[in-house]
């Protein structure tokens, strides 16, 4: 990645180049080469137009090269002034490439903004990634560290930031999460390097988000929603060294800022921080991979950290000694509501209700005809949710399969059947948290029903009793990642307690090793019954999985391969397989599964699906 030192005008190339072309296709996932003339005065990361199959398409420069073919068409035109990328990103883009079999035209694409044409005329033009204009700040870091100094590997990781690297795990203490981010990026920032935060999601506006900007100002690049236009301009200024912390969701893991000594993934386990579309990197280790590049820090922080997280090289950083709520676990009794957490509930002044399930209760059985209720269109279950009955499979309205009916007995369960007897319990206001509400803590005085969607960095919460309820059916649902994800729900959940405060989870399953867990505020105590557990089904945490999808001869051709795991299924004339594979044989396996995309044999990649 480029120092200080580096000169603020890209260097130009002439003669042979390697481009990427414009064409996100595995097929044609290669570099191509041209002639490139001096006098165009192009680059490392020039966006150009080329001739390629007698077409004028568009195309990346990736550098010069020596694979001269027997006849080169020559670069017609630059298409931009802009530099977007430089060597050093280019290598983590190629990373991206490899280690997702996802076309480097892609990558490119995904790492950088959609253009406005105007925002290049009117703005900085060259260096992708801008030596650092900015100053340090002095007045950050005075005396010992605030937080991290009660951690155990706290002042490891202050000093890794200030002046090397590698990678760390921070479980922050209830509270905490917020004071943890700042001071790390304080430090990197102390010692004249730059970070980039990465939170999973934009809305609403994370309190780890608002506390940076807070802390130092116009050194922060917000690259967080906005217009096109103002996400264009926001990534051409970061370039243009204009700012010292991007903070950002997934596409800021790219941001061209230079000098980093810190990659800070907060939540690192949320589902948000993968891409959905291709390639369908996950953030954490794009971050990880740009930090050993760049020579810095990854921070991979989480109140559950995840279980991919503990596979990777690391130092763990955890408060010093207990700094987590009383949890007492208790059974559910009648429609979930346990004795003692009624009697909890009364004295609240300040609550949480934490129920996974959405709606006032599942239809059991069919007014009309007495037969157990069933979805007319697909047979699906039935769920009334804010007054009405819908299939939760398929969304249509329900109606029995057996006479048409509508009307139904209802199983009573879920958040808004528990803001209803809540509402009969608690001495204060009860309020629920819909789905399209905002999220929010809990006022002083009132009790707050939510589920998951109400689980946001909101910053120090510190409420007086935290209720987990339904826990057995969340350990229940399907997916391989579902008792993690119950987990550091309930983890989470649990952090908005305070420390001296109370938290009372309703389960049969008091030994599970997810309740464990909770109980103790030690999510190792639940990685190392899970890992082998997931293992022995084949796809082991931290391992690489893909989903590729093909035509009927593809079981043979990756069988070939020899993957870890294989699960294939076969739909008409496509075949879906599910792989996991050797980490070091990814890049053997890109290959080979290049070569059948160009035979027709592969269709799709993709990478890390959730299971
Ligand atoms: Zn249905
Ligand atoms: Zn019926």
């Amino acid at each position: 990645m480029s120092s200080a030192a580096r000169s603020s005008s890209p260097e130009l190339l002439s003669g042979p180049v390697a481009i990427c072309v414009d064409r996100p296709l595995l097929a044609l996932d290669r570099p191509f080469t041209y002639e490139l003339p001096a006098e165009l005065g192009a680059g490392v990361g020039s966006l150009v137009q080329v001739p390629f199959h007698g077409r004028a398409i568009r195309g990346w420069v990736l550098g010069s090269t020596d694979d001269i073919p027997a006849r080169m068409l020559a670069v017609r035109k630059v298409v931009s002034p802009v530099r977007f990328f430089d060597a050093g990103l280019l290598s983590v883009l190629q990373w991206v490439s490899e280690r997702y079999v996802a076309p480097l035209a892609s990558v490119i694409s995904r790492a950088v903004p959609p253009r406005v044409v105007g925002e290049e005329v009117a703005g900085v033009r060259g260096g992708a990634v801008a030596p650092l204009a900015m100053p340090s700040p002095t007045p950050l870091l005075h005396g010992p560290p605030a937080v991290l100094g009660r951690y155990t590997g706290g002042e490891r990781l202050l000093s890794a930031v200030t002046e090397g690297g590698g990678n760390f795990v921070v479980r922050p203490a209830p509270g905490d999460e917020v004071a943890v981010a700042v001071e790390a990026v304080a430090a990197a920032l102390a010692a004249g390097r730059s970070a980039v935060v990465l939170v999973p999601e934009a809305d609403p506006f994370p309190a780890t988000a608002v506390a940076l900007q807070h802390a130092f100002g116009d050194l922060v690049a917000m690259f967080l929603g906005g217009d096109k236009r103002a996400r264009y301009r926001m990534w051409l200024d970061i370039g243009a060294g204009m700012y010292r912390v991007v903070i950002g969701t997934r596409p800021a893991v790219f941001a061209p800022v230079g000098g980093l000594g810190l990659l800070y993934v907060a939540r690192e386990g949320h589902t948000q921080h993968r891409e959905e579309r291709s390639p369908y990197y996950h953030v954490r280790d794009v971050a990880i991979e740009r930090a050993r590049a760049a020579g810095g820090v990854c921070v991979m922080s989480a109140v559950c950290p995840s279980l991919e997280s503990s596979m990777v090289d690391h130092v763990e950083v955890a408060h010093v000694g207990r700094a987590w709520p009383p949890v007492e676990v208790v059974k559910p009794g009648v429609e979930g509501r346990a004795p003692r957490l009624v009697r909890a509930l009364r004295d609240a002044r300040r609550a949480f209700l934490y129920e996974p399930m959405r709606g006032y209760g599942m239809a059991r059985v069919c007014k009309a005809c007495s037969e157990p209720a069933a979805c007319a269109a697909c047979r699906g279950p039935l769920r009334s949710e804010e007054g009405q009955v819908r299939c939760t499979v398929c969304g249509a309205e329900g109606r029995c399969a057996n006479c048409g009916a509508s009307t139904f007995g209802l199983a009573r369960g879920g958040v808004e059947r528990v803001e209803e007897w809540a509402r009969g319990v608690a001495s204060v206001p009860v309020t629920r948290l819909g789905p399209k509400d905002t999220p929010r803590p809990p006022g002083e005085a009132e009790v707050l029903v939510g589920g998951l969607e109400s689980l946001k960095d909101l910053g120090p919460v510190g409420v007086d009793l935290v209720g987990i309820l339904n826990a057995d059916a969340a350990l229940r649902r399907p997916g391989m990642s579902s008792r993690e994800r119950a987990l550091s729900a309930w983890m989470e959940a649990a952090a908005w307690a305070r420390v001296d405060g109370r938290v009372i989870v309703q389960t049969n399953r008091p030994n599970d090793p997810a309740v464990q867990a909770l109980v103790t505020g030690r999510p190792e105590r639940f990685a190392r019954a899970e890992i082998p557990r997931l293992a022995e089904a084949g796809f082991p945490p931290g391992i690489p999985v893909f989903r590729v999808m093909g035509n009927t001869e593809l079981e043979d051709a990756l069988a070939e391969l020899r993957p870890r795991t294989m699960l294939a299924t076969a739909l008409g004339d496509e075949t879906v397989c599910l792989l996991a594979l050797e980490p070091g044989d990814v890049a053997m396996f890109g290959r080979a599964v290049r070569e059948l995309a160009e035979r027709g044999i592969v269709t799709r990649v993709e990478a890390e699906p959730h299971l």
